[in-house]
């Protein structure tokens, strides 16, 4: 079905900051970075940033990860005498695009005549809150608590364990990924304003240093901090503007690629896609490492192509294992139980106090008993608030894992393994932990563990994996 709002706005102006290096922007403010970003948008518009009377906002309004906007602010420091529409975007990641769908909203309402959209990066990063490892250096809360102590410390460590599902269900290999890389470095080169430009060889890439295996340096996104703005305006407006408008024809957020909402084929010469999706992970496991995902039959993926094609003969475990033979990283560890903080809720503390006892539970929901973890106030099955904590059997079974090589709270050399574990008794329900007795080239997806028991700060115990 073709999107109900097709064609009404435009593009009309973007403006964007030099990029930087990671924390080299600093120390600008956010607001210096985005007003600048706004007024070039307001300039290639042609239109006085007196005009703008709404704000569309990427992801929270928030800057980064630490820092968010504010309309009251921007309506200040530029000078904007009236806006009359603001709103953001939920979640992180893929919210550029959507952004626009939400300036698209406030114009068809006519709630606003010209809606920036502050989208696609406004970011500026400290030590502290470096992007690649947001949430290892987060003040731990009950929902990550779940998560955080695993030491899958950002966003590149949570696409490591759906990469190695990925490859595990699809024969992806380690060379598909860096095809990936390079096509990304190759498109840099169009672009002026982009840090690193070089072309990009996949000598390099394999010299590039593993941080979360199967992904490298190179698989993560370069972390850069800069601002850009998008204005839009309705298409009757837009024709008044200075360039030819760039018609929206279609918008979608946090959704599957939905390329016939335009009522047009995605690759089609006249269209141009803004398109920013990352996988969508929460900070928590629940939604993180996917669900309900089956091997195809003897499905893999081209190197670079990402197609499917039929091989009854491809053993992807089999491919992975002789890969690795190359890279090895030595006995996997735990993360040192001394650096682990957790915070609970009444939610949550019936899990850690069972921890405590050693006592290996999971959440849930005594009205229709269906299991959820992390523990949440609600059962998303039946609404009941009413839980049961039954004792399981310790047992699972490795749905994916990342090998991890650098300590996320001191940044040394620390060969460690994340698991995310298929809880025997608990059907639906997996936990997120690292895994010791044995290589950290040994272990493979679907591999039996038991959990043991670590003690960590504040005299909380949490709950870790052994092979076997
Ligand atoms: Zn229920």
């Amino acid at each position: 079905m073709t999107w109900a709002n097709k064609d009404k706005c435009a593009i009309v102006g973007i403006g964007a900051t030099d990029y930087y290096v990671r924390g080299k922007s600093w120390p600008r403010s956010i607001y210096d970075l985005a007003g600048e970003a706004i007024l070039k948008a307001c300039d290639d518009a042609g239109l006085s940033v007196q005009q703008i009377d709404g704000f569309a906002y990427y992801a929270g309004a928030t800057a980064g990860y630490v820092d968010k906007f504010d309309t009251g602010s921007f309506m200040e420091t530029l000078g904007m005498p009236q806006v009359s529409f603001t709103a953001a975007l939920t979640s992180g990641g893929g919210g550029s695009a959507g952004a626009i769908g939400l300036a698209v909203a406030g114009l068809t309402n006519e709630d606003c005549k010209y809606a920036v959209t502050v989208t696609v990066m406004a970011c500026q990063q400290t030590e502290r809150a470096r992007l690649g490892a947001s949430f290892g250096t987060m003040k731990p809360d009950p929902e990550s608590s779940f998560l955080q102590p695993s030491g899958l410390a950002g966003p590149g460590h949570l696409v490591s364990v759906l990469a190695r599902r990925h490859m595990h269900l699809y024969g992806t290999t380690r060379e598909a990924l860096g095809e990936v890389v390079m096509a990304s470095r190759s498109y840099s080169q169009n672009r002026a304003k982009a840090i690193r430009k070089s072309p990009l060889s996949m000598l390099e890439y394999e010299e590039s240093v593993v941080l979360a295996d199967p992904l490298r340096r190179l698989d993560f996104c370069l972390e850069t901090d800069g601002a850009v703005a998008v204005i839009t305006t309705t298409a009757q407006r837009a024709v008044d503007c200075r360039h030819p408008p760039v018609l929206v024809h279609a918008c979608a957020h946090g959704a599957s690629r939905e390329w016939r909402r335009s009522g047009e084929h995605p690759r089609r010469a006249s269209q141009r896609n803004l398109y920013h999706r990352h996988d969508s992970h929460r900070r928590s496991g629940r939604a993180g490492p996917g669900r309900g995902d089956q091997p195809g039959p003897g499905l893999r993926t081209r190197p670079g192509d990402g197609r499917p094609c039929a091989d009854p003969g491809f053993q992807p475990d089999r491919e992975e294992g002789l890969m690795r033979q190359a890279l090895k990283h030595g006995p996997a560890r735990l993360l040192p139980g001394e650096q682990i903080t957790i915070a609970t809720s009444p939610d949550t503390e019936p899990f850690w106090q069972a921890a405590k006892q050693h006592r290996l539970t999971a959440c849930q929901c005594a009205a229709c008993g269906h299991f959820r973890m992390p523990p949440t106030a609600f059962c998303p099955n039946c609404s009941s608030r009413d839980k049961a904590w039954p004792t399981l059997s310790g047992t699972g079974t490795v749905f994916s894992y990342a090998i991890c090589t650098r300590n996320p709270l001191t940044g040394e050399d620390f060969v460690y393994v994340p698991v995310v574990v298929d809880l025997d008794g608990a059907p639906g329900t997996r936990l997120i932990g690292n895994l010791t007795g044995c290589g950290a080239e040994d272990v493979r997806i679907g591999m039996p563990v038991s959990v043991e028991w670590t003690e960590i700060r504040d005299g909380w115990v949490l709950p870790n994996f052994r092979a076997g």
